[in-house]
C-alpha cells in the first residue's frame, strides 16, 4: 500500500560502491535541508542493486560519515528502523517482481535478446548526454517476429514508451519537457540475467516509502522522466523532483572516487563537520561566505528554490 503523507519525506539513496565525496555530500545536505526545514522525514535508503560493486562496508562508512556531518536519517539505514523495512535493495525482491508483473499485465512489457555490442550499433546516440536510445529492434509490431537466439540466453525485459511530449515541473530547473521515445527508447527493467533495473526499484521504492520529494544530482533528470512514466502505470503518486548542479572538478568533469582529495576521507582529516557544512553551502550559493555552520542551523532558513539553476558547480582539486 502507497503510504498518504501529509509532511514531506525525502531521502538519501547512495550506492554503497565506494565512500562519499563532496558531490555525495551536497545532494545529502540539499535533500535533508529541503525537508527539515519544513518539519519533514528523512530516508537513507541502500541502494545494493549491483551485487559486484556494492559493500557492506561502504554502507557503514556512509552511515558514519551522515552522522559526523549531523545529517541523521529518521527511517532506513543497516539497520532497518522504520515501517517501510527492509530499506536495502537486494532485500527487495519481492516487491519489484510485484511491481514487474503488474506491468507486464498492462502488456507494455516484451523481452529483448540484444546483446550489448547489437545496442551499440543500432541505438543512436542521445544528443546531449550521449547516452544511447534504444532503437526497438525486439519491440512487438503487426506482422513482424522476434525470433530468440539458439544458445537460450534469457532476455531483457523491455517496458514501451509512448511518442509524446512529457513535462514535470523540476523544483529547481523549472518546467521540462522529455519525449521518451526520442530522449531514452523503451527501456530495461529487469536485465537478462535477472538483477532489477535502478528504474523500477527506485520507483517502487519511492512509492512505497511514502516519499514526496526527491533531490538529488542533475545527470537523473531524465530518469525522472521515466520514473513518473512507472509511477503512472503502476497507479503511484509520483514525488515532486528537485535536481541539483553536478559539482565538478577544475576539469569540469563530475567528482568520482578518482577526486580523492574530495572524498570523505580527505574533507574529514581536514574539516570540521561545520566547517565542512559551512563550506559546501558557500558553494551552493546559500550563505554569503564560508564560515562554519551546523546542517540543523541552517535548515532554519532553507529553501530549495535558493539553489541556482545553473548545470555545475566548479570545485577547486585541493
Ligand atoms: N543510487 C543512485 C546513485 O547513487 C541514486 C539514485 C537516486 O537518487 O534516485 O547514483
Ligand atoms: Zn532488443
Amino acid at each position: 500500500m502507497e503510504k498518504d503523507s501529509t509532511i514531506p519525506v525525502g531521502r538519501f539513496a547512495p550506492s554503497p560502491t565506494g565512500r562519499m565525496h563532496l558531490g555525495n555530500v551536497f545532494s545529502a545536505l540539499i535533500s535533508w535541508l529541503s525537508v527539515k526545514s519544513r518539519g519533514g522525514r528523512w530516508i537513507l535508503r541502500i541502494e545494493d542493486l549491483d551485487p559486484q560493486r556494492s559493500k557492506r562496508e561502504y554502507a557503514e562508512m556512509i552511515e558514519d560519515d551522515l552522522r559526523w556531518l549531523g545529517l541523521p536519517w529518521d527511517e532506513g539505514g543497516l539497520d532497518n528502523t522504520g515501517p517501510s523495512a527492509p530499506y536495502s535493495q537486494s532485500c527487495r525482491h519481492s516487491l519489484y517482481a510485484g511491481a514487474l508483473a503488474a506491468l507486464e499485465r498492462s502488456r507494455l512489457t516484451y523481452p529483448c535478446y540484444c546483446r550489448r555490442a547489437d545496442l551499440m550499433a543500432t541505438s543512436a546516440p542521445h544528443r546531449s548526454d550521449g547516452r544511447i536510445v534504444y532503437a526497438g529492434t525486439c519491440r512487438p509490431a503487426p506482422g513482424k517476429t522476434v525470433t530468440p537466439p539458439a544458445d537460450g540466453r534469457p532476455p531483457a525485459l523491455r517496458i514501451m514508451v509512448p511518442d509524446r511530449d512529457m513535462a514535470f515541473d523540476d523544483l529547481v530547473y523549472g518546467m521540462q519537457r522529455v519525449n521518451l521515445a526520442a530522449d531514452c527508447g523503451d527501456f530495461v527493467l529487469r536485465r537478462g540475467d535477472g538483477a532489477w533495473a535502478y528504474q523500477l526499484a527506485v520507483v517502487v521504492d519511492d512509492a512505497l516509502m511514502g516519499v514526496t520529494e526527491v533531490v538529488r544530482g542533475n545527470d537523473l533528470m531524465l530518469s525522472a522522466a521515466q520514473q513518473i512514466y512507472l509511477h503512472g502505470l503502476l497507479g503511484y503518486k509520483a514525488p515532486a523532483y528537485g535536481h541539483l548542479p553536478l559539482v565538478c572538478n577544475t576539469s569540469g568533469v563530475r567528482l568520482s572516487k578518482r577526486d580523492s582529495s574530495l572524498s570523505m576521507q580527505a574533507l574529514r582529516s581536514r574539516f570540521t563537520p561545520e566547517g565542512l557544512i559551512g563550506h559546501i553551502a558557500f558553494m551552493a550559493g546559500i550563505r554569503p561566505d564560508p564560515s562554519p555552520v551546523s546542517a540543523a542551523e541552517l535548515a532554519g532558513s532553507f529553501m530549495l528554490a535558493d539553489i541556482k539553476p545553473v548545470d555545475s558547480i566548479i570545485v577547486p582539486d585541493v
